[in-house]
């Protein structure tokens, strides 16, 4: 059940298949671009002539390195990163590195790819890239995070730099794993250069609300899109899938606009709580214990652990996948729209697969893609790449405000290009078009590069 492709832009894809074998979701995160930006070609036909695609879609750069480091038995280890420097035509590359058993080259070149559009978005000047590792943080020491994070930095440094690549967090990366990854910048340069990672600690050199942008980021997208629908989140049931940094202030956020999250799961299964997710406990248990959801139970008595659980079959008004890649399905996006669900808002990259997102789109559901609902996180990483910049240090109040004007600024471009270019409504058309377009036209005046 795929949309059709015109002879031109299925040429392209095929060719891309065959160029990059066995990357499954890279093929994906490239097809779900292309069924949207057929119109585009129509009304810009230079752009087919110059062969942007083609070029978007082949990385500028892309590394891939050993990193052999040692646990704290002392047995040695092997595992293998990835750097993959997408595209610079907007600014240096930028974008997050994950530590996760299923990173592989494929995973990573989605990111990369989905990156380039969804920074363009932000309209700040930043490219688009992507990292990763296929190590496995869980159970591991601070010890052994460290020296990982020192072995990884020892060979990426050289890829680095304020106006080249900036790195970041994603899954399995946060403010402890950047802290490592800069000490060890630091020590092999011997040059402090706050501008070459964001998602830095605020006591040196990061930015207030970094932490808190990407669930943040996409409450108020979701706010952005019930404003339109004169609807607001004050009352409403939701869903938050994932219970990682932006799961948590995901629910914050949307505490703080008056809504109840019932529910949000982890890789061992789903808590249920029907008086509202205790956000202390949970950034007790996930934050500072580093423990599993089946805790939150333990501590809460009325709240329901269900091992392996599906979080999708809890009925809502709105649900928020903040958890990974593919989690939600045809078949949960069709429980959903029968549970009345009513707004999908997309905190983690890719969650819904391919079908479950023509059943949002066809059952008139407001859906807002990742490209475009998690912007917040990066956004604010160039906020912080602006003070970084100005040797300043904003306060949280403003940085928040700057990441709402932004966040109300991507919606309204989506939403103002879906109408424009005939399907109204429909942010990922609006989403994949708009950003596309930023990034071409910088592309075409920059020549053949
Ligand atoms: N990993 C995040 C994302 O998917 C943030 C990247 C960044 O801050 O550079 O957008």
């Amino acid at each position: 059940m795929t949309v059709r492709l015109s002879e031109k832009l299925e040429f392209i894809y095929q060719d891309i298949l065959k160029r990059n074998p066995g990357e499954q979701e890279f093929h994906q995160a490239v097809r779900e671009v292309l069924e949207t930006i057929g119109p585009v070609l129509v009304k810009y036909p230079e752009l087919a002539e110059q062969k942007i695609i083609e070029r978007i879609c082949e990385p500028e750069r892309q590394i891939i390195f050993r990193v052999p480091w040692m646990d704290d038995k002392g047995e040695i280890h092997i595992n293998r990163a990835f750097r993959v420097q997408f595209n610079s035509a907007l600014g240096p590359y930028k974008g997050g590195m994950r530590f996760h058993p299923s990173v592989y080259l494929g995973i990573i070149k989605f990111l990369g790819f989905e990156q380039i559009f969804k920074n363009a978005l932000t309209g700040m000047p930043i490219g688009g890239g992507k990292g990763g590792s296929d190590f496995d943080p869980k159970g591991r020491s601070d010890a052994e995070i460290m020296r990982f994070c020192q072995s990884l930095m020892t060979e990426l440094y050289r890829h680095l730099g304020e106006y080249t690549d900036v790195p970041a967090g994603d899954i399995g990366v946060g403010g402890r794993e950047v802290g490592y990854l800069f000490g060890q910048y630091k020590r092999l340069t011997n040059r402090y250069e706050s501008g070459i990672l964001t998602g830095k600690g605020i006591h040196y050199g990061g930015s207030r609300a970094r932490t808190e942008a990407t669930g943040y980021g996409a409450v108020f997208f979701a706010e952005e899109m019930l404003k339109v629908r004169q609807d607001s989140l004050e009352g409403k049931i939701g869903l938050v899938s994932g219970s990682g940094n932006v799961a948590i202030y995901a629910i914050e956020k949307c505490q703080q606009l008056g809504a109840k999250v019932v529910a949000c799961s982890d890789s061992s299964g789903v808590i249920y709580d029907e008086q509202g997710i205790d956000l202390a406990l949970l950034k007790e248990i996930k934050e500072v214990r580093r423990e599993r959801l089946s805790a939150y139970a333990q501590a809460r008595p009325q709240a329901r652990f269900t091992k392996e659980g599906n979080i999708w079959q809890v009925p809502c008004d709105f649900a928020l996948p903040c958890a990974t890649q593919n989690e939600l399905n045809g078949k949960d996006a069709q429980t959903l729209v029968n549970n009345g669900c009513k707004l999908i808002s997309e905190g983690a990259n890719m969650p819904c697969t391919p079908e479950a997102i023509r059943i949002f789109l066809e059952a008139k559901v407001a859906y807002g893609p990742g490209k475009a609902a998690n912007a917040g996180g990066v956004a604010t990483s160039a906020l912080e790449m602006q003070q970084n910049a100005s040797r300043d240090s904003w306060s949280f109040n403003h940085t928040e405000q700057r990441l709402h004007e932004i966040m109300r600024n991507i919606h309204k471009d989506c939403y103002e290009t879906a109408a424009e270019f005939g399907d109204p409504g429909n942010y990922v058309v609006g989403a994949n078009i708009c950003g596309f377009l930023k990034v071409s036209r910088a592309m075409l005046s920059m020549g053949l590069i």
